[in-house]
């Protein structure tokens, strides 16, 4: 194929323009394995979780204490009564023997009530405090959330804009570029990444493979318009290493002679 060396070369151009969109496949790739912002979620959903938690068992506490309290109160009312019994005077021996053994048994029962409410206060203190910390958690854990979740959509909207760069430029290459000529480069690059690449010395710049300088000779000796395929990998070899000139250059006899 026949193709002038400047048009050759912009294949450089369009093949730098699809690096830079695999990349940017890439990276949009490693964005959606990213799960720094699902971690974070999922961390806060625990600390809800445990938030509800400790607020139901502290309404239980509640609960607890206020049956207790009402407990008290009966049991004081109790002995309020016995004790106004006990001054009245009407009551007789055995009663009053009878109501001093009453007493006795609400105070201990007063006692153990007493007790049982401070340790479900304790309790409820303990609990209160563990809430509480897991609500400053919660805080952290959601501006955690809310940062990884605004860095993704950061990046995401770099992404897209570039990637809408780097297919304008592409539209605009293709156009510029001479219809068989990315006809060939894209049949190459439905089948491997790097589709066109510089001749630097002896090397592919594809395969990186670098050539005889046996099967430099006929590469040397082709005509400047030819279209060069590397041998091993089936890139398109370009020859930025000639003489050019000016926008669109065509090879002077000069210039063809000094290169062959
Ligand atoms: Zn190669």
């Amino acid at each position: 194929m026949k193709a002038d060396l400047f048009d050759q070369r912009r294949l450089l151009d369009l093949q730098a323009v699809d690096t830079t969109l695999t990349q940017l496949e890439q990276r949009r790739r490693r964005l959606d394995a990213d799960t720094t912002a699902a971690d974070a979620r999922r961390r806060l959903q625990a600390l809800a979780d445990r938030a509800a938690s400790l607020t139901g068992d502290i309404a239980d506490l509640d609960r607890d204490i206020k049956r207790i309290e009402q407990e008290v109160e009966l049991v004081t009312k109790r002995a309020a009564a016995d004790r106004d019994r006990m001054a009245s005077g009407a009551a007789g021996a055995k009663e009053l023997e009878g109501l001093q053994s009453e007493l006795e048994s609400l105070a201990r029962r007063q006692g153990t009530l007493e007790d049982d409410e401070l340790e479900f206060m304790e309790r409820r203190e303990g609990l209160e405090a563990e809430a509480e910390a897991a609500r400053a958690q919660s805080v952290e854990a959601q501006n955690a959330v809310d940062d990884a979740e605004a860095a993704r959509e950061r990046a995401l909207a770099e992404i897209d804009a570039e990637t809408a760069d780097a297919e304008s430029d592409r539209v605009a290459l293709t156009v510029s570029i001479p219809d068989r000529l990315v006809e060939l480069y894209e049949r190459i690059h439905a089948k491997q990444p790097i589709a066109a690449a510089e001749l630097v010395g002896r090397r592919c710049g594809s395969c990186r493979i670098e050539k005889s300088p046996a099967d430099m000779i006929p590469i040397r000796q082709a005509p400047i318009d030819e279209v060069l395929r590397c041998e091993e990998c089936g890139a398109v070899l370009i020859r930025t290493e000639l003489p050019s000139t000016g926008s669109k250059p065509s090879a002077s006899e000069e210039e063809l002679k000094k290169y062959t």
